[in-house]
């Protein structure tokens, strides 16, 4: 049986490349993740100072309106000065030109100070700005990559694909029937060796009976306790691919 098992070992190699490559085509690369994040987060920071910066627009241009006010009585005040003739009058008017006048020095203050704050928040706005084109540059890249990689991936999964449908098809239908049910059983490992009567896919012992038996490699057997495909593993070492994880051996 050594062409349907050494067949069954290749389409088993082959099969693992294939699920590789669908394994690497689900992951979503870290970088691109980072800098969609990145960006989402200076576009909120973005939101953010924008809506600062129209209440403070809006706060602004009532404060002006409210200063422009005050500017009118003044100066209807200072007109009244004129005309007044009482002492005690122009006396109590000269007060309350000087209260106007100080309330709006203090106005203007707060005016400028609130025009410094909007002009520094135009500047925050700037920066942010150009951080967040250079966060959807590097996105668009990142995402570019990883286009190409997908691109990569199909293109290495078409071609081992056309050497699995040239495989298979030296395969007998009902094997291949049953190589697919036990694989999708067992994790995708459905060929399996046998090593001093211990079955590489459960790690049981085989019955001595079958293990004799399995090194005439007259037929196909099968574990007894995993029922997967199983063969002599000194009879077919040339062929099979080399151990993933031998520090996992004890
Ligand atoms: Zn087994």
């Amino acid at each position: 049986m050594r062409e349907e098992i050494v067949n069954l070992i290749k389409l088993q190699e082959i099969d693992r490349k294939i699920s590789a490559i669908d394994k690497a085509k689900e992951e979503f690369p870290e970088s691109l993740r980072e800098a969609e994040q990145a960006l989402a987060q200076k576009k909120k920071e973005y939101e953010a100072l924008e809506n600062e910066i129209e209440e403070l627009q809006f706060k602004r241009r009532k404060f002006e309106e409210e200063l422009e006010q005050e500017y009118q009585r003044l100066k209807k005040s200072q007109t009244r000065l004129m005309e007044v003739k009482a002492q005690r009058e122009y006396q109590a008017l000269l007060k309350e030109i000087e209260e106007i006048k100080k309330a709006n020095k203090q106005r203007e203050e707060e005016l400028l100070q609130m025009m410094e704050r909007i002009e520094a928040l135009n500047k925050e706005k700037e920066k942010l700005q150009e951080e967040i084109a250079a966060l959807e540059k590097r996105v668009a890249e990142e995402r570019e990559k990883y286009e190409a990689r997908r691109a990569e991936l199909d293109k290495e999964r078409e071609v081992i694909w056309r050497e699995r449908e040239a495989i298979a098809a030296k395969i007998p239908a009902n094997l291949l029937k049953r190589y697919e049910f036990v694989k999708s059983r067992r994790n995708g490992v459905a060929v399996v060796p046998v090593n001093d009567a211990i079955c590489d896919g459960c790690h049981m012992n085989i019955p001595p009976q079958l293990y004799n038996e399995l090194q005439r490699d007259d037929r196909v057997y099968e574990c007894p306790i995993c029922q997967r495909i199983i063969f002599f593993k000194k009879a077919y070492a040339d062929i099979l691919p080399e151990e993933e994880t031998p520090e996992e051996a004890h």
